[in-house]
């Protein structure tokens, strides 16, 4: 990684001008130093938090979290591309390291696996985004916010999941079955709880994708 003296200096122009045609203080690039510093400081606390760069859904295909990190440019190809939609812009809260990388967010779009993140992906971080057994994350039932365990009435995320893998219990809840679950998002995409229940406030719906313990190969998650 470049030191954050030489960060700072490639922001400033040869002559040591800033972008608007200004002179570079002292004062202005110590200050700067500072508040990069603070910058990196936040992520390090989100990561600390658990929301760094091996915590995050990903693209189908890029979730080898190490891999991924060492091949993203951060360019945003693929969500532009992604005609789902399902795919936001990593913040510093993200982490430093998941900054500006894609990061799949189901409150926008499901993935269908089309694959065209792959496709325009310049450097291979997303690999095999095609292939549907690729497990983006699992979907777990949150009980305090689902309409069906709160009230009773609703089945819109079994209906809406394409892989048959959200049952109804004995009592009329989803019931999700993790061994058919790769977390594509569209319960959660689906899912009508925030609009029904908004004394709960938060982003939070009555199903979620949650990152795989072991992203990319084990079938893990929650149907509680
Ligand atoms: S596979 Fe298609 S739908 Fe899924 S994230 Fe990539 S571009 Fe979007
Ligand atoms: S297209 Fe590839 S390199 Fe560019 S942001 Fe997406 S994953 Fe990263
Ligand atoms: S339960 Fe949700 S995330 Fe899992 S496959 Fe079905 S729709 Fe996709």
């Amino acid at each position: 990684m470049r030191s954050l003296r030489a960060l700072l200096r490639s922001l400033l122009t040869k002559d040591g001008l800033d972008r608007m045609g200004k002179p570079i203080t002292r004062r202005a690039f110590l200050a700067g130093g500072g508040a990069f510093a603070s910058m990196l400081a936040l992520g390090g606390v989100a990561h600390a938090a658990g929301t760094g760069t091996g915590e995050l859904l990903r693209p189908p295909g890029a979730q080898d979290a190490s891999r991924f990190t060492a091949l993203c440019l951060k360019c945003n190809r693929c969500e532009s591309v992604c005609p789902q939609g399902c795919l936001r812009t990593g913040l510093l809260e993200d982490g430093l390291l998941s900054w500006r990388t894609p990061i799949m967010d189901f409150h926008r779009g499901a993935c269908d696996f089309c694959g065209k993140c792959e496709d325009v992906c310049p450097t291979g971080a997303i690999l095999g985004a095609r292939d549907e057994s690729q497990v983006i994350g699992f979907a777990e039932v949150n009980r305090e916010r689902c309409i069906a365990w709160v009230q009773g009435g609703c089945r819109v995320c079994v209906d809406a999941c394409p892989y048959g893998a959200i049952s109804i219990d004995g009592s009329s809840r989803p019931v999700v079955d993790e061994a058919k679950c790769n977390g594509c998002g569209a319960c959660e995409y689906a899912c009508p709880s925030n609009s029904y229940l908004t004394f709960a406030g938060g982003t939070e719906r009555g199903i979620n994708v949650r990152v795989a313990l072991s992203a990319g190969s084990s079938k893990g998650g929650d149907a509680r």
